[in-house]
């Protein structure tokens, strides 16, 4: 069996309608996996390019959104990508946008690990691959409910491995560099923070969303069996410089 193949394997990508979330979804069907592609709008683009595949609504408006998802049925692979940013200086930041970015990246990533963990740990295997950020590391600028949810995501995702590592379940994160996604699409907009990010890169590009494509399907694939708790930097070496 190639350690690298997702043969066989069911995964439930969240935000799978565009961005990174669809390309991992889109790599992980390459892999082999039966790919369930859940978002809040539809999936269409995302099922087309899979050939393949399901697609779920889920939105996270509530955080809980997810807790029956996993009991009818075997997944064995969970990508919480699902992800908001809210900019505004530190000093007029609302409590809506710490709010909102709060709910979707941290709470609803939390309980839908959650409602994952309890039906694969009396199955004995599954992977959950997180989607955390730079601001995982660093403390960004105009950013506090991204930054204080992002550093959230690195924790749990450790303490959920240190919980559920012997039980066969793997629980890492992928910490994405500057990728070209909506998400990021302020800032590419803006000539000059453009010029100073591509600055900074070693590899001298903006990454891709098949760079966190391909990285997520080794976290979810057997080859990364004794990964655990780790928060992968897929940056282009953003954090070594
Ligand atoms: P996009 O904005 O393109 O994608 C974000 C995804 O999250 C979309 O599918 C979006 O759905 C979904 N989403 C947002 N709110 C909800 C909700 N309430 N319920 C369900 N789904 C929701 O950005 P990216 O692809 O760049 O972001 C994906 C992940 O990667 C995020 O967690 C982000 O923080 C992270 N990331 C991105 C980086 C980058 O450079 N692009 C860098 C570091 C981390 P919809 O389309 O309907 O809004």
């Amino acid at each position: 069996m190639n350690p690298f193949s997702l043969d066989g394997q069911v995964a439930l990508v969240t935000g799978a309608n565009t961005g990174i979330g669809q390309a991992i979804a889109v790599a992980m069907a390459q892999a082999g996996a039966e790919v369930i592609a859940a978002g809040r709008r539809d999936c269409d683009e995302t099922l087309a390019l899979m050939g393949s595949g399901r697609a779920m609504r889920l939105d996270f408006t509530d955080p809980m959104a997810a807790r029956d998802v996993f009991a009818g049925e075997r997944i064995d692979i969970l990508v919480n990508n699902a992800g908001i940013i809210r900019r505004e200086d530190a000093a007029e930041f609302s409590e809506v946008d710490w709010d909102d970015v709060m709910d979707v990246n941290l709470k609803a990533l939390f309980f839908t690990c959650q409602a994952f963990a309890r039906a694969a740990l009396p199955r004995g295997r599954g992977k959950i691959v997180n989607i955390a950020s730079l601001l995982s590391f660093q403390g960004g600028i105009r950013v506090p409910s991204y930054t204080a949810s992002k550093h959230g995501v690195a924790g749990l995702t450790k303490l959920m491995a240190n919980e559920w590592a012997a039980r066969g379940l793997n629980v890492n994160a992928i910490a994405p560099g500057y990728i070209e996604t909506n998400n990021t699409q302020a800032l590419r907009a803006d000539p000059d923070r453009s010029q100073a990010i591509l600055d900074r890169i070693p590899a001298g590009r903006w990454g891709r969303p098949e760079d966190i494509g391909q990285t997520a399907v080794f976290l979810a694939a057997s080859a990364s069996d004794y990964v655990n708790g780790a928060v992968l930097n897929v940056d282009g070496g953003w954090l070594a410089r």
